[in-house]
């Protein structure tokens, strides 16, 4: 049998974790894959994922900077890439047509649940950022029943847009990040910015994170490091997103192959290569 083509589109992708994830996936069944990494531009895309569909390509990840892109080319997008308005998995059906889904929710949701024993229905989440990451956990995070979920982003008008899609779905409001002040605390701290990647953290005030239960960054390496350090300061308990990139890959891996790979050695492999 002839490995089943993945890849992972984006850019840049040369330095993704995603093809060791998913090959350690493929080895807990004795299955085959080729998963490959293609540079792609908002222009490229298009055609670059026609090419890899008529080559034999049987299901694809998206990273920045087309995962909106990815969404609106999908025949059938999940209820969870629409309330996202993007995708990060696509796959296509025996008549050839295309489907999309937003696994960043439920990878979210599986680690901190799953993995970290963090019960979200009650919980008061706080969530710094109004990206794309903010949009993709949003929804999943909103089904587990939380008794509130604030968005707060430097941008204030990014983060009542996406308040205001989701409120069909779940109890969320919007605030300045200069209102932080003033927040009453969360029990959840989730950082869902890029600030990490610019060697610098969100606007948080010292109290919101010395009383959540938990501050968690969907950042991880180096992207995480300046939460982290605040966060220890605030005596928090802190994960990076490492956890969430493991999750999500294995609901992406279970879309394509119908198999629920295990997560934790996995990301034990992954930890460890990243020290
Ligand atoms: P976007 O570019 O779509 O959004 C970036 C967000 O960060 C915006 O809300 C932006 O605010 C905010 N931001 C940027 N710089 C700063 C700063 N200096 N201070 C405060 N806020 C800032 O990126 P994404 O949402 O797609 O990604 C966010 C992060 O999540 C990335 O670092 C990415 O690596 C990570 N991620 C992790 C995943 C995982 O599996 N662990 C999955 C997906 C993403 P504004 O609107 O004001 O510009």
């Amino acid at each position: 049998m002839s490995a089943l083509q993945l890849a992972l589109f984006g850019s840049p992708v040369a330095r993704s974790k995603s093809p060791r994830i998913h090959q350690a996936f493929a080895g807990q069944f004795g299955l085959e894959i080729d998963y490959g990494l293609i540079e792609a531009s908002a222009e490229a895309f298009p055609g670059k994922l026609a090419n890899f569909r008529s080559e034999g390509g049987v299901g694809c990840n998206i990273t920045l900077p087309v995962k909106t892109l990815a969404f609106e080319q999908a025949a059938h997008p999940s209820q969870g890439a629409t309330l996202a308005r993007a995708a990060n998995t696509l796959w296509w059906d025996e008549k050839g047509e295309c489907h999309a889904d937003n696994t960043d929710g439920p990878g979210l949701v599986a680690d901190l649940e799953g993995s970290l024993g963090l019960d979200l229905a009650g919980c008061r989440i706080l969530l710094l950022g109004a990206g794309g990451a903010a949009a993709g956990v949003l929804g999943a995070l909103l089904a587990r029943k939380p008794a509130s979920v604030t968005i707060a982003n430097r941008t204030l008008s990014r983060a009542s847009e996406l308040a205001q899609r989701h409120q069909p779905v779940g109890q969320v409001n919007a605030i300045a990040v200069t209102e932080l002040g003033d927040y009453p605390g969360a029990d959840l701290v989730l950082d869902a910015t890029s600030s990490g990647h610019q060697g610098t953290h969100p606007t948080i005030p010292y109290q919101a994170l010395a009383s959540a239960k938990l501050v968690y960054s969907l950042n991880y390496g180096a992207a995480a490091a300046p939460l982290g350090k605040l966060a220890r300061l605030a005596d928090a308990q802190f994960h990076d997103g490492l956890g969430m990139l493991v999750e999500q890959a294995a609901c992406s891996f279970e879309i394509w192959t119908g198999r629920k790979p295990a997560t934790a050695p996995v990301l034990a492999q992954i930890s460890m290569e990243s020290v």
